[in-house]
């Protein structure tokens, strides 16, 4: 790359933060070369510190459905600032974000606002576990729910086997505390609840997995999911963080038909500013503090700039047509890249639920991470630098999801489709 200041930041970038970034994808780890920093996004584009423009299909890794700097959304937030940052106080905002959130998740009687999607899974673990009184926690392999201590947990080395953590730093307890199985293998979590039932607080779940790149769920496994847990006493979190708003207004739980205990929320719920919400029954949330005996608590959430923001963006949603239409521009880019690897002899998986989809260099069906991990990552990571020349961004892994926002035109989904064509053409004369 003949880039200056691109080259410049990253070398002051490199001596101050960690690993050169505030979030380790950020850093390119899984396609390689230098990352690069951007100064302006507006639509479907974003540029970087050296003016080059780029069609941006990372969307902030899921909030800007609406794309950059929706001009309504834009409004609110300044409205916002001039009025108050932040009171400490409760303000009608806040009210009307919950009342939001309710009319789009029927199943989020109760809710309460947090800062990001990490926070939410959180609270709502260790509300299940006041809940139910069990401390167990069983997650899927594959699946990421942010940060926190008991998710930073992948299978062990048999199914029933007790959790080990991916992350130093996780306290050993916490670790054992979580059970893991592979996603869409109903037959291991009952294996599971057969031997651990009594003491399973909740199982959580991406009822569309995105963070392993993007896999549906198979018929009969969210609906298996809450049968067992109904059965023994635990409950059903769905961490739709990345899928809310996303794969239907109502998420995943609106698309399926299956409605989870508590549900998780985060990215567009804030539409691009920090922000994370939990919510459920209510006499789940009423154990929350201060009705209940759960603490949890946040000096800025429900912060004004992220309400009014989310608000926002949220209202532009029920526009009519407005997931038509997201659907038919996100069919035509899936169909177009499929076309495109067919045409070139490149063999190539594509999974899509409605604007989020992952073309995973691979000849076999993609179920689980085990089948997500046999891509071709070296193939990805080529195809990713070949539509970064081209003016394509995607996010810089195999195993993310890439997203279609409400900006992104016809033009925009066939420029994408050729430089696709253009960077595959060159991967088949790599070899
Ligand atoms: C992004 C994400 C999180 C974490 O949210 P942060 O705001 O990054 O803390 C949790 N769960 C899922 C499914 C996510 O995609």
């Amino acid at each position: 790359m003949t880039s200056n200041a691109n080259a410049a930041w990253l070398a002051r970038a490199r001596e101050v933060l960690v690993g050169g970034v505030n979030s380790p994808v950020r850093a390119f780890g899984g396609v390689g070369g230098d990352p690069i920093l951007m100064v302006r996004g507006r639509g479907s584009r974003m540029w970087d510190v050296d003016g080059r423009e780029y069609i941006d299909y990372i969307g902030s890794w899921g909030p800007l459905i609406l794309g950059h700097g929706d001009p309504e959304a834009r409004a609110a937030l300044i409205a916002a600032a001039e009025a108050g940052t932040s009171f400490g106080a409760t303000s009608p905002l806040e009210i009307e974000m919950a009342e939001m959130v309710r009319s789009f998740f029927p199943g989020c009687e109760r809710v309460r606002m947090v800062n990001s999607g990490t926070e939410a899974t959180m609270s709502a673990i260790r509300l299940a576990r006041g809940f139910t009184g069990r401390d167990r926690v069983l997650k899927f392999e594959g699946c990421y729910h942010g940060h926190g201590d008991p998710f930073l947990v992948k299978a062990g080395s048999g199914l029933a086997t007790l959790g080990i953590s991916d992350s130093r730093g996780v306290p050993a307890a916490t670790a054992a505390a979580t059970l893991v199985a592979p996603f869409n293998a109903l037959e291991a979590v009952e294996t599971i609840f057969a031997r651990h039932g009594s003491e399973i607080a909740g199982v959580i779940v991406e009822p569309v997995a995105g963070n392993m790149g993007t896999v549906a769920p198979e018929p009969g496994f969210l609906e298996g999911l809450r049968r067992l847990c109904t059965a023994h006493g635990a409950l059903l979190i769905f961490d739709e963080v990345m899928t809310g708003f996303r794969v239907a207004p109502g998420g995943a739980q609106e698309r399926f038909g299956v409605t989870p205990d508590l549900t998780t929320l985060g990215k567009i719920i804030g539409g691009g500013l920090p922000v994370g919400a939990y919510g459920g029954r209510r006499e789940i949330m009423d154990q929350v503090s201060p009705s209940g005996p759960v603490y949890q608590a946040g000096t800025l959430s429900g912060n004004p700039l992220a309400m009014a923001t989310g608000l926002a963006t949220l209202r532009r949603l029920r526009e009519p047509g407005f997931y038509e239409r997201l659907e038919a521009v996100s069919a035509r880019l899936a169909r177009g890249l499929l076309r495109a690897a067919a045409d070139l002899g490149v063999p190539a998986v594509l999974n899509r639920v409605g604007s989020m989809m992952t073309l995973f260099f691979t000849g076999e069906p993609v179920r689980d991470f085990a089948s997500a991990k046999r891509s071709d990552t070296a193939r990805f990571a080529a195809f990713f630098h070949g539509l970064l020349r081209r003016g394509v961004h995607l996010p810089p892994s195999q195993f993310e999801a890439l997203f279609v926002s409400a900006a992104h035109s016809e033009a925009d989904i066939e420029a994408t489709i050729a430089a696709a064509r253009g960077a595959l053409g060159d991967l088949r004369q790599s070899g």
